[in-house]
């Protein structure tokens, strides 16, 4: 009796919302930084790396997990650093800080990393770079060179539905989110 009345009271009073996290809330314990590729990334991007060979052309994997400090360091090139500009995204606004994203480029019988769209190593008619975007397609990667303001052709992500925003507000997708 007594219980079930200390039970009304806190459910009528005025500190409810206090007692259990309402939608919007900021989390009240820090969320661990990232700082590793998703495992799910991680696994596509070696059945990547396995399909591509099957179709006679080697990748290689130039960037994958990029922390926020190392993302700003990058935003700066061709800005206030020397070279041209790889990227539109500060520290946190890129899915790379997230370990959601890789970046790839192509690799020549003589071993040279190149970034050439036309190159066709396997001599089959087709660029070597569009069928390795059509095989990471497949796999649920979503390709920078589809976008809009910004075309970044060696990059490939996998958001599983999270926007940047959210995942600043340290939300995260599962170990075993579908891709
Ligand atoms: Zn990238």
């Amino acid at each position: 009796m007594l219980l079930s009345l200390a039970g009304l009271i806190v459910l009528n009073s005025p500190f409810k919302e206090r007692l259990w996290p309402q939608p919007g809330d900021v989390p009240v314990e820090p969320v661990p930084p990232v700082e590793a590729l998703h495992p799910v990334v991680a696994a596509k991007m070696t059945e990547l790396i396995k399909l591509t060979s099957k179709a006679g052309i080697t990748i290689l994997i130039t960037d994958g997990f990029r922390s926020s400090l190392e993302q700003d360091v990058l935003y700066e090139q061709g800005r206030t650093a020397k070279g041209q500009v790889v990227t539109n995204a500060k520290g946190g606004a890129s899915y790379h800080n997230y370990g959601l994203a890789i970046d790839f480029a192509l690799r020549t019988s003589e071993g040279d990393a190149i970034w050439d769209l036309t190159y066709d190593g396997n001599h089959n008619g087709k660029a070597d770079w569009s069928e390795v975007v059509a095989i990471a397609k497949s796999l649920g990667f979503a390709w920078g060179g589809d976008w809009k303001s910004f075309k970044d052709y060696p990059h490939l992500q996998m958001d599983f539905g999270y926007s940047i925003d959210e995942l600043k507000r340290g939300k995260r997708p599962p170990d075993d989110v579908k891709p």
